[in-house]
């Protein structure tokens, strides 16, 4: 059982989890000074993820991000019914703050290395920086919760 679970409360329904997404959104992005002055656009959703972010299956959520207008869209797809606990949708709102964090790095990438940038770089890539943003979030969380321990994977 997750440690999370004598502690965290359980969301269920689309507005419930809606509504303390973008809180937790909110709240987080006012905790990181590099975020503040960003622009996000939430999407909370039960439609299915599209093709090209189901590598972000394993929680539903994942982030497109313009670090030159400093504006992010994120986007929370759930399936029908859903339910989720606090502190997972809290860890899953600071990953996806993460991957805007990190998005110059990755627009460099881009820029540095053009056509070079080939698909197998690129996997390489996402998943350092999925792993970036899964211990970064699992950091920032413990300043909140100091018995925090999970690790979602999105
Ligand atoms: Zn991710």
């Amino acid at each position: 059982m997750p440690s999370t679970a004598h502690r965290s409360k359980v969301l269920k329904g689309v507005t419930d989890i809606q509504d303390n997404f973008v809180l937790y959104l909110s709240e987080w992005k006012n905790r990181i000074p590099a975020l503040r002055s960003w622009v996000l656009n939430i999407h909370v959703t039960t439609d299915s993820l599209p093709k090209h972010a189901a590598y972000e299956a394993k929680t539903g959520a994942y982030t497109e991000a313009w670090s030159k207008y400093e504006n992010a869209t994120i986007n929370l797809h759930l399936p029908d019914d859903p339910e989720i606990e606090t502190e997972e949708l809290e860890e899953i709102a600071i990953h996806e703050l993460m991957h805007i964090l990190l998005s110059p790095w990755n627009e460099g990438w881009q820029m540095a290395m053009g056509k070079r940038l080939t698909e197998e770089m690129k996997d390489v890539l996402l998943i350092m920086e999925e792993q970036a943003c899964t211990r970064l979030a699992c950091g920032y969380m413990r300043t909140k919760h100091p018995k925090h321990t999970e690790e979602v994977k999105a």
